[in-house]
């Protein structure tokens, strides 16, 4: 770790910043494969997208496209490097990632991502995606500890042609439990979740929702299918004027996890995290509370609550026989 002050270990920090982003956009890195139709039904299956437009060559061809075209989400897909990348050490968000790593700032979590599509891809058109940095904002005290908000720009091209972009956003932190300063300020900043969710147009109705002491699920106005995580489109029938209803906050675990490590700021662990299958029919994940890992199972009934934060009310969930006791 290079030592110095705060001062100057910031100043190096910025100035390995403004290196890194000086030299602009990485080497473009091609994909392994084409646009191709099998990738595309494989993904289509495992995220539940029914689109005709994207495996039946018939309804593609009816549709405005003319013809079979990708997912555009799948833009990231078709440059994942696989298991064995051909690591060159020159990639951007790498080498800033590198830099504060020196500094101490060793952990890292994601916290936004945002994607722009410029068109939709068609089979057999073979794609190369390039980095850039594109700011590094910091040191700002989080409640995981102090860190630097590291933000880069993908860009895919076919050919020439960008057609796809994405913002993607880490927190690279020096986890509170070693920094020099890390006892919480107060009460609230314990019960604070690490990481605040994002609140946008789409999903402000939920915590508008969890202030008020109510779990909403988002359901379309066009056909009614009920969804969550809410979005902005209908993945059913297109519909874009989303309503919602209220569910009854009860429901079983689908799902779960135990968190023995790492600790985390304000929490004892172990911990249980459960995906929920509300009795509406959507899965929702939340913290598990009242009850001890060791019980916990597939299928126990659970119920929705909701502990009020400062700026943001995050649901959880309690066992329902806890609360019989
Ligand atoms: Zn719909």
């Amino acid at each position: 770790m290079t030592t110095g002050t705060a001062r100057d270990v910031a100043a190096q920090i910025r100035a390995a910043a403004e290196e890194i982003a000086g030299a602009g956009e990485s080497a473009p890195r091609r994909a392994r494969d084409p646009v191709n139709l099998p990738m595309i039904n494989n993904w289509v299956e495992a995220l539940g997208d029914a689109n005709p437009v994207y495996t039946s060559a018939e309804a593609a061809a009816a549709s405005v496209h003319g013809g079979l075209v990708a997912p555009p989400a799948m833009a990231q897909v078709w440059t994942m490097p696989g298991l064995s990348p051909p690591g060159d050490g020159a990639d951007p968000l790498h080498l800033m990632m590198a830099a504060l790593d020196r500094h101490g700032y060793g952990s890292v979590v994601a916290t936004d991502c945002e994607q722009t599509y410029h068109r939709y891809l068609r089979h057999g058109e073979r794609l190369a995606v390039t980095t850039r940095l594109d700011s590094v904002v910091g040191p700002k005290r989080t409640a995981l500890g102090e860190g630097w908000f590291v933000t880069t720009r993908n860009t895919w091209y076919s050919g020439a042609e960008p057609v796809a972009e994405m913002l993607f956003r880490v927190l690279k932190f020096r986890p509170a439990e070693a920094g020099a300063n890390a006892e919480p300020e107060s009460e609230s900043e314990l019960a604070a979740p690490a990481i605040l969710p994002a609140i946008n147009a789409d999903t402000a109705f939920f915590w508008e929702g969890t202030a008020a002491g109510e779990l909403r699920v988002q359901r379309c106005g066009g056909c009614g299918l009920l969804r969550h995580p809410p979005g902005p489109m209908c993945p059913e029938c297109g519909a874009t004027e989303p309503t919602h209803l209220v569910s009854a906050g009860l429901g079983e675990v689908y799902s779960y996890v135990v968190h023995h490590h790492p600790p985390l700021p304000g929490k004892e662990l172990p911990l249980v995290i459960a995906l929920v299958e509300l009795d509406e029919g959507v899965r929702m994940l939340g913290e598990l509370l009242g009850a001890d890992p060791a019980g916990v199972h597939v299928g126990m009934r659970v119920r929705a609550g909701y502990r009020h934060g400062a700026e943001v009310t995050v649901p959880h969930w309690r066992p329902v026989e806890e609360e019989a006791a």
